[in-house]
């Protein structure tokens, strides 16, 4: 079976290798010369929107997934229409709109924090009442790894944030004095069949995710399963989903969907009995799911801007590195580790030799 994958960065990638043991092979579309998932598969580099190129990719898979939540629509639409593209346009488009996508959580009965659209400079005051403040001002569409997102304290923040975000839609939500991060990473089959693997507690820094540990028994774990259920079964989703949450209170706040595989979820390559990119591999591809226990524990650490030396990480025990093939430039994500041990404390003693071998942006 072929698989076609609209995007071919570090996820497509991973994807790619998790599928070339069960016998799969790879094509990828992708507008970037710099695709570090071209090695895995034929890189067709195009536009999403050329209707010739996407043809194309068509022509020669039976299947198609995303790896990228901001393909175009319309791209997706072409896609759907000649080959089961799974998740499908309407998953993608719920995950591409901030505010539709906290629409969402509220029809759902998902608790969301305080928020409001925004269009206009006097839209900003009137939303800054009903949230309070501080606030976080974001783009709707097309922001991730914290870009496109403002801080707003007081009033006197106001004018700088419209100056640098205004041009486009945006959301104001209140800011969240959240405990812990966590996500909860989703499978559903195309029979309907659902796994959910242990809930993961991630830590950001300046919006970029740097570090993420997966818990059995976290006491938010049916909490979050059962969020992710409605989002799943609302969105008659195949595949895996990315539910972030900020834990506050004994209980979680929505803060955003990703339905694709996730950064919070690769430690799964090692340390779960079947990883998040087998498993969506598996769900699209209409096999059973795979188990989403725990194999010890885990953790995962980003390389941000630059990665270490191989040499040094090869010389760590439970360390396993994964480097993207990508260059190595300030903010990007350029390889990561997953840290494994049989037990609590040798992680921590594990993951404390590795802690002096990080590039200064990653600690
Ligand atoms: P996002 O792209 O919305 O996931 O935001 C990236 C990161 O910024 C989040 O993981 C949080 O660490 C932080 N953040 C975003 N929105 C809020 C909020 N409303 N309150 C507090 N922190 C936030």
């Amino acid at each position: 079976m072929k698989i076609g994958i609209l995007g071919a960065g570090q996820l497509g990638r991973m994807l790619a290798l998790a599928g070339y043991p069960l016998g799969f092979e790879f094509a990828f579309l992708d507008p970037a010369a710099e695709a570090c998932a071209a090695p895995l598969g034929g890189h067709l580099r195009a536009d999403y929107l050329d209707q010739d190129a996407l043809a194309k990719f068509c022509s020669g898979i039976d299947l198609a997934t995303f790896e990228f939540e901001n393909v175009p629509q319309q791209a997706a639409e072409f896609v759907a229409a000649r080959v089961p593209l799974l998740p499908g346009p309407q998953a993608l488009s719920a995950g591409q709109d901030r505010l539709g996508e906290k629409q969402l959580f509220v029809a759902l009965g998902i608790p969301v924090p305080k928020f409001a659209a925004v269009s206009s400079r006097a839209e900003l005051e009137a939303a800054a009442q009903h949230t309070g403040l501080p606030a976080v001002l974001k783009t709707r569409r097309m922001g991730y790894d914290g870009k496109g997102q403002s801080v707003l304290r007081s009033a006197a923040d106001f004018d700088a944030a419209w100056a640098q975000l205004g041009a486009q839609p945006l959301i104001l939500e209140a800011f969240v004095p959240f405990e812990r991060e966590v996500s909860c990473l989703a499978v559903r089959g195309r029979d309907g069949a659902m796994r959910f693997y242990p809930l993961v507690q991630n830590v950001h820094r300046s919006g970029i995710l740097r570090t993420a540990r997966p818990r059995a028994g976290d006491p938010l774990q049916t909490l979050g399963e059962d969020y992710a259920r409605r989002v799943l079964r609302q969105l008659d989703y195949v595949g895996v989903l990315a539910f972030e949450f900020f834990a506050i209170d004994g209980g979680l706040l929505a803060n955003e969907i990703a339905p694709r595989v996730h950064n919070s979820g690769h430690w799964s390559i090692e340390g779960a009995e079947c990883s998040q990119f087998e498993n969506h591999l598996r769900a699209i591809a209409g096999l059973p799911l795979g188990s989403t226990a725990l194999r010890g524990a885990s953790a995962m650490v980003n390389f941000i801007g630059a990665a270490p030396p191989l040499q040094a990480l090869a010389a760590l025990d439970g360390v396993h590195a994964h480097l993207y093939g990508k260059l190595p430039k300030p903010q990007r994500k350029i390889g990561h580790a997953t840290v494994t041990a049989e037990s609590d404390a040798l992680l921590e003693a594990r993951l404390a030799a590795l802690q002096p071998l990080l590039h200064q942006d990653d600690v």
